[in-house]
């Protein structure tokens, strides 16, 4: 059943299993659902269900051409005691504001979520399509994500993963995490530049018609890794229907009452599964969408103009350090429905001005949205009051999140609705600015590792398993290479003829 289509050509339909395998429309679009099915919140499964059992229920609304039993092992391997949580995402309420905590898997981020079942999708729709090429999954990452894939994808039968990741702007665990990766089939690059450069290398490489020859003759396929893959972005909708029917077990709220929901947001991803969930019948008041300095979405939450010609920052979020965010194209074609010439005008204009405007008459449709964003010193004097209010600890990326959810309730006078809060990475993956916050201090006479310990000793906080001795490990990937030898790197990697 092909009920996906390009956001830039509506007559570009695919079945689920080939927009997992494409990730990106041939037209330069990206998938999305032709039609959202509406959950019963109210039907009492729901709230009986484990993580596992929902995600197979809300999955089969989008994974048409599977059967459940497909479904529900995608589901099994991917959430186990990979985990570290039985419940897999738990939640710390402190006072209206409940975290999701989306960083008890394997590498310490919310992108597990999507990139534990994203190569069991892989696999299996590759199958579904009669692919016989090798599958390379290309991804550009500002640090989590290439873990993350890489997590994933590491020793899968019949795929390939490469990663570009930019040398200014990971943390060192983040980089220590990608380049100690093991694994026949990976490949971990250093480009000389920021993510953007990264993304639209990969993305210039993906719409490279020559190079796709080349490959073909090969004997290989490209594929996406990073949330402009329909595979990527659904996994993500369960979790906030998983928050919601917690709050309801906890008596939190009764069910049928809105929430709102602060994401800390780059890509435009996380946040894009939560108003997906919404359109399915999630009730939401607010979408908080919340940045760091590199704050082209407030501006465009506030306006309707989307506008990065502006200076890129880097920030202590540096998964957020993104002026162009992939998936709000995903949104746009939300807000005027099967509108694909609007989406190819407004991304025509993106790509030679870099900038577009929202057409009056949608420029309302925003308003579910509240944006905002906070300079790092906010972000570090976020992370202290939360740790000493409720003893809690908060990443970097979160603080952000919770920064602006607070200035949403001075703006607002919203003080009473509860609010999920996506709590997108552990404190642990960014050690030196955590450490820094709390003890309101500079740290440089400690490197990041130590300082994974320190945080350990201040806070009496378990060192996770994927943040331990990473230091020790060794070294595989140390490539770094120019933005303009990207394609090489690949053709060298697949030893490409
Ligand atoms: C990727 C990432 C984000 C941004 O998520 P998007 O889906 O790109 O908006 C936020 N926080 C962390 C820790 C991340 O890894």
């Amino acid at each position: 059943m092909e009920n996906y289509y390009s956001t830039r050509d509506i007559n570009d339909k695919v079945s689920f299993s080939k927009g997992v395998t494409r990730g990106l429309s041939p037209v330069g679009g990206l998938y999305v659902p032709e039609n959202f099915t509406q959950i019963d919140i109210f039907n009492e499964k729901y709230i009986k269900m484990s993580y596992q059992d929902l995600a197979t229920d809300i999955l089969s609304n989008f994974l048409i051409g599977f059967s459940t039993d497909e479904i529900n092992q995608f589901v099994n391997k991917a959430y186990n005691t990979n985990f570290e949580t039985d419940d897999i995402v738990p939640i710390k309420t402190c006072d209206n504001v409940n975290f999701l905590e989306l960083f008890r898997g394997p590498t310490l981020a919310f992108k597990d979520m999507a990139l534990q079942i994203l190569p069991e999708f892989m696999v299996a729709s590759a199958k579904k399509e009669g692919i016989n090429d090798e599958i390379v999954v290309l991804t550009a990452t500002s640090g989590d994500t290439g873990k993350a894939a890489l997590e994933g994808f590491a020793n899968k039968e019949g795929i390939k993963i490469i990663v570009f990741f930019p040398t200014d702007g990971v943390s060192e665990v983040q980089r220590m995490q990608m380049i100690t990766q093991l694994g026949e089939n990976t490949h971990v690059v250093a480009i000389k530049g920021n993510f953007d450069d990264a993304q639209s290398g990969v993305k210039e490489i993906f719409n490279d018609k020559d190079f796709a020859n080349l490959m073909k003759l090969n004997n290989k396929v490209f594929s996406s890794a990073n949330s402009i893959n329909i595979g990527r972005l659904v996994p993500q909708i369960v979790y906030y229907f998983h928050g919601y029917f917690e709050l309801v077990r906890k008596n939190e709220i009764k069910n049928g009452e809105k929430v709102n929901i602060a994401v800390p947001t780059g890509n435009f991803g996380n946040i894009l599964a939560s108003y997906y969930a919404f359109k399915m019948g999630l009730p939401v008041n607010k979408f908080i969408c919340a940045s760091n300095v590199n704050n082209v979405l407030t501006d465009f939450l506030n306006t309707g103009i989307y506008d990065i010609n502006r200076k890129f920052e880097t920030t202590i979020s540096p998964s957020m350090d993104i002026l162009i965010s992939s998936n709000l194209e995903r949104f746009l074609e939300s807000l005027d429905r099967k509108n694909d010439k609007l989406i190819n005008n407004l991304m025509d204009s993106l790509k030679n001005s870099g900038k577009y405007e929202l057409p009056e008459e949608l420029k309302s449709k925003l308003s579910p949205f509240f944006g905002g964003f906070t300079s790092d010193e906010e972000t570090k004097a976020t992370i202290k009051e939360v740790y000493e209010k409720y003893n809690y600890v908060i990443d970097t990326h979160t603080a952000v999140a919770y920064k602006v959810y607070k200035d949403y309730v001075t703006k607002s006078g919203d003080s009473n609705t509860k609010t999920l809060l996506a709590a997108t990475a552990s404190p642990f993956k960014f050690s030196r600015a955590v450490v820094e916050s709390i003890s309101n201090k500079s740290q440089n006479s400690f490197d990041d590792f130590q300082l994974v310990e320190k945080l350990s000793e201040i806070t009496g906080l378990c060192i996770p398993h994927g943040a331990n001795n990473l230091n020790k490990k060794k070294i595989i990937h140390n490539t770094v290479i120019e933005v303009k030898d990207m394609k090489k790197s690949i053709s060298d990697f697949l030893n490409l003829k």
